[in-house]
């Protein structure tokens, strides 16, 4: 029993620290202006991967474009901060190419991380 608590106690932070990165990035991507959220939708995220601190780093390219260009995304407590190479960044919030990050992120890493961690929560609670 007192491994299960310890189990559980891990579970409930892992699931409290995906809150946090989850609430910021869904507070990234809901910020971002309608047009380019609209236009995220044809951007393709052609690689990605998470570094050491929990960052992501991708390679992005629009619908259409030959241009690829690199886009990160870094939590800082209960905010993200994101970068791209493209020139359209920062000059009205985020551009495109992060907001299709953050819409991917959300989607594909932190909505199933979510399901399984519950899914290990409900399990635990069971026994
Ligand atoms: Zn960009």
């Amino acid at each position: 029993m007192v491994r299960t608590h310890a189990i559980l106690d891990s579970v409930n932070e892992a699931l409290d620290e995906l809150r946090v990165k989850g609430g910021a990035m869904r507070a990234t991507y809901d910020g971002g202006e309608i047009g380019r959220r609209t236009r995220a939708n044809g951007v393709q995220v052609i690689w990605a991967t998470e570094g050491k601190s929990g960052e992501v780093r991708a390679t992005v390219r629009s619908a259409g474009g030959s241009s690829t260009y690199n886009v990160t995304a870094e939590w800082n407590g209960a905010r993200v901060k994101t970068t791209c190479t493209c020139f359209d960044h920062g000059r009205a919030g985020e551009c495109k190419h992060s907001l299709a990050l953050a819409k991917r992120w959300l989607e594909n890493v932190a909505r199933p991380e979510w399901k399984r961690l519950t899914a290990v929560k409900q399990t635990l609670l069971s026994v």
